[in-house]
């Protein structure tokens, strides 16, 4: 609740367990109200191709500016949701806005403009909620294929309910979209499950990639994830791409795609569509 804003000279007398409790109810509150008024939004970052540099896909990241004018971290915010039950509707919010705006893309670009899109599903929402109906229902109300969708999950989302888990992604698969395991390297240390379940993609972890350059102990380690994803066909993204030398440096090393301030940072819908749209006449005559 780093941004959680507390007011009233009593607060000081509070303890600070008690205000940080305060401050989250609060926080859930706003939160609840927000997305039922649909006042969440969703940033866009680019996934390039490493070795080309070609957008190949956007990140959908959620974004949310409370009533008072705090924007709060996802980080924060997606926490409380989890701890609320209230990332089951966020959740939906997200793969249904995530669909409509590539649809309107589509519209804008005279014909499928592309590029996926990947959402982010945590574990708590994969537990409560049947996914695969919510992301088939959205296909079906914008005509867009399963194929236009990346689904992120994280490593946390396996260990809770292995069983439950392996249906949705198998649900998911069916529906034609791909599957990216997110912040890979930072969970669960039993690797069996990667062979078990229908991966496509493991996002190496910025914490890998951040600094890696001069530290061989972080360039072992994005290697052995790079060979792991090799040897079981799946492809690989790197997060936290900040500087042109760490994209060759990764291209270099075989990774397959790139994310990161480098190429972007996560932009509104209308900014990230910009990125790929055709050139227009006047854009030509200009040049
Ligand atoms: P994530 O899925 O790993 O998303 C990548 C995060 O890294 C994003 O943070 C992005 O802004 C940030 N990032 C991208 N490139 C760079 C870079 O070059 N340097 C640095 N320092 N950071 C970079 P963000 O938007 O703050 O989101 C944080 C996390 O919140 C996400 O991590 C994801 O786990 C969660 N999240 C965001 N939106 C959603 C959502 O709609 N649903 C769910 N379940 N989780 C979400
Ligand atoms: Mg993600
Ligand atoms: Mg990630
Ligand atoms: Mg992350």
């Amino acid at each position: 609740v780093k941004r959680a804003k507390v007011s009233g000279r009593a607060e000081t007398y509070q303890t600070q367990d008690f205000a940080i409790a305060r401050a989250q109810f609060g926080m859930e509150t706003m939160l609840r109200r927000a997305i039922e008024d649909r006042r969440l939004r969703l940033a866009y970052q680019p996934i390039c191709d490493l070795a080309t540099g070609r957008i190949v896909s956007f990140e959908a990241l959620a974004r949310w500016t409370d009533d008072e004018g705090w924007a709060h971290s996802p980080t924060d915010f997606i926490a409380v949701a989890e701890e609320s039950g209230l990332i089951v509707p966020l959740g939906r919010w997200a793969i249904e806005e995530a669909a409509q705006t590539l649809a309107r893309w589509d519209s804008a670009y005279g014909g499928p403009c592309g590029v996926k899109l990947a959402v982010n599903l945590s574990a708590i929402q994969l537990q409560r909620d049947a996914i695969a109906p919510v992301v088939e229902a959205a296909l079906a109300s914008t005509g867009l294929s399963g194929d236009r969708f990346t689904l992120e999950l994280t490593e946390s989302a396996i260990v809770t309910d292995p069983d439950r888990i392996a249906g949705t992604m198998h649900a998911l698969k069916a529906l034609g979209t791909t599957l990216a395991m997110d912040d890979f390297g930072t969970g669960y240390s039993n690797l069996a499950y990667l062979q078990k379940l229908p991966i496509d993609v493991l996002k190496i972890d910025r914490s890998f990639v951040t600094g890696m350059l001069a530290d061989r102990d972080k360039v072992s380690i994005v290697r052995a994830i790079l060979s792991l994803a090799q040897a079981l066909g799946m492809k690989t993204t790197a997060e936290g791409v900040e500087t042109n030398e760490l994209a060759q440096t990764l291209a270099a090393l075989g990774c397959t795609f790139g994310q990161g301030y480098f190429y972007a940072r996560p932009l509104e819908a209308d900014a990230a569509y910009a990125m790929i749209a055709p050139a227009t006449m006047q854009e030509m005559v200009s040049a």
